[in-house]
């Protein structure tokens, strides 16, 4: 397991800029990582903050499911990282967060609309994945058929919480900072609009009065 340390600081990096940006309190939400070294993963524990991520309290597991010695609880969340590492090779890592304003729309029922230029280009479309069947938490059930999709990169969990995956946790966490951010800007479009009593945003078609004397 050559890359182990290199991959442990990289979560623990990635863990704390989440919780810098809030997008994860200390308590909740997961991120992972697939060694190249060997068929396994780095995964944050059960009970460990985003904050309190050191190379001793990182788990090991391997794709088969088995835990390497630890003092800690394997995570709520590790069968469905797992299991998307099976599903696609491209996934080499994962961050799931517990952010506000996703959270917010997806528990209203609402995907999140694409709304800007970086999160057409970089996501394409953020499916909205209800509870599971039982009405809790999602597991690899509901969130495996969405992300079979192989240009799925991101997906929000109804009541929960969202995913972003990636070739790296860099692309991952961006990800999951630009699935908040858009639902932030989505919120205060949406408010805007009400307040104003518009059903369409009915945008000028040029930007200035130049421009329009221009095109004519
Ligand atoms: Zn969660």
């Amino acid at each position: 397991m050559d890359d182990l340390i290199d991959k442990k600081d990289a979560l623990i990096a990635t863990a704390k800029r989440c919780f810098d940006l809030r997008l994860q309190t200390n308590a909740g939400g997961n991120l992972s990582v697939r060694l190249d070294s060997a068929d396994a993963i780095v995964i944050k524990p059960s009970g460990v903050g985003f904050n309190e991520c050191t190379r001793d309290n990182l788990q090991v597991v391997h794709l088969d499911g088995t835990i390497e010695p630890s003092p800690h609880k394997p995570s709520k969340d590790l069968g469905f990282h797992l299991a998307l590492y099976h599903l696609r090779d491209d996934i080499r890592a994962v961050v799931h967060c517990h952010s506000p304003w996703a959270t917010g729309y997806a528990s209203a029922g609402i995907e999140i609309p694409c709304l800007t230029v970086q999160t057409i280009e970089k996501i394409g479309r953020m499916p909205l994945i209800p509870l599971s069947a039982a009405g809790g938490p999602q597991t690899d059930k509901e969130i495996n058929p969405v992300f079979k999709d192989r240009s799925v990169v991101a997906a929000v969990l109804a009541n929960h919480g969202t995913i972003g995956v990636g070739s790296s946790l860099m692309k991952a966490q961006y990800l999951a900072e630009i699935i908040e951010e858009t639902a932030h800007i989505a919120f205060v479009r949406d408010t805007v609009m009400a307040a104003h009593g518009k059903t369409a945003a009915d945008l000028p078609r040029y930007g200035t009065d130049a421009d329009a004397r221009a095109a004519s």
